[in-house]
């Protein structure tokens, strides 16, 4: 095309590219998800839909984007971890951040009738995003483990504060009670409430995981009407401890 005079202001772009050969994790949050999930009258403390809406979003998004390969989300939160050598438009920060942002949004709004056939969506879901660089996987797994740190004194605090007020008390009173307390005195809250917090669904206690997994899959049956059987890839969700070494171990290929 042919330069302009005003092709000059073009340079006022600044280069963004995130450091070559580190881990890329983008994290995205809804904005004002508190007051979003009041007006969609979400369940409390956790909604089963909206988590499952989220999680859909995401393996959405690990479908489209190859280089994504390895998800964990919470709440209103998931964060996206990109394979250490991705060039993903050659690891310019605000695309990455752009696109995988304003896709998981409109995910969001396309398959919100699917999870709330019954709820009109009445206000705009937005998400913030940020993208940071993580040079070992050391590191990585300390981030994945502090989401997953946070997701459990969250919902611990979130479990005994809703249980409170479903028992009659006031948000103030509530509160109150919980103000300055550890786990042990959490769980007894919680045990004296009628809630064995270890029985909670896993979704709510530990988060979820979105990966590709190998899964056997029956291709056809042949002649004797047996199954023939064949190895695929399929993006997942599992709920799982991932502070530990277990899960990666049995997962190596997510941090290879
Ligand atoms: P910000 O715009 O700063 O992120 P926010 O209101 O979204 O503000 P967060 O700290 O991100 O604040 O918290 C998200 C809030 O959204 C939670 O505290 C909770 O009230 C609500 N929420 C999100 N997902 C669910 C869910 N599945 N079930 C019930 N409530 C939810
Ligand atoms: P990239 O992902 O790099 O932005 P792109 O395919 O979006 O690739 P652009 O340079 O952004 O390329 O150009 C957008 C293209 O989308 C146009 O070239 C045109 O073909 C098409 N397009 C956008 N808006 C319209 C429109 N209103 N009517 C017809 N075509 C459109
Ligand atoms: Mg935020
Ligand atoms: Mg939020
Ligand atoms: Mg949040
Ligand atoms: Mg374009």
């Amino acid at each position: 095309m042919a330069n302009s005079k005003y092709e000059y202001v073009k340079s006022f772009e600044v280069e963004d590219k995130l450091m070559p050969s580190t881990w890329i994790v983008v994290r995205i949050d809804g904005r004002h998800f508190h007051q979003f999930s009041d007006e969609h009258e979400f369940e409390k403390p956790n909604d089963k839909q909206a988590l499952e809406l989220m999680n859909s979003c995401a393996e959405a998004l690990l479908e489209e984007f190859k280089d994504v390969v390895f998800a964990y989300g919470v709440s209103d939160e998931y964060s996206f971890l990109f394979k250490k050598t991705s060039e993903f438009y050659q690891r310019r920060a605000s695309k990455i951040v752009s696109i995988l942002v304003s896709f998981f949004s409109s995910l969001y709004v396309m398959k919100w009738k699917t999870f709330f056939p019954l709820k009109e969506l009445k206000t705009i879901p937005c998400f913030d995003a940020r993208a940071i660089c993580y040079p070992s996987t050391k590191i990585v797994r300390d981030y994945f483990s502090w989401r997953q740190v946070d997701c459990h004194i969250n919902n611990q605090y979130n479990t005994c504060f809703w249980m409170l007020i479903k028992s009659g008390k006031t948000k103030r009173e509530a509160q109150d009670i919980l103000k300055g307390t550890q786990t042990p005195e959490k769980n007894e809250i919680l045990f004296q409430l009628g809630i064995n917090y270890n029985e909670l669904p896993a979704m709510f206690r530990k988060g979820s995981c979105v990966f590709r997994d190998k899964v056997e899959e029956i291709v056809k049956y042949n002649q004797d009407g047996d199954p023939v059987k064949r190895l695929r890839t399929k993006v997942g969700t599992v709920h799982r401890d991932i502070i530990g070494d277990t899960f990666w171990r049995e997962h190596p290929e997510i941090l290879s």
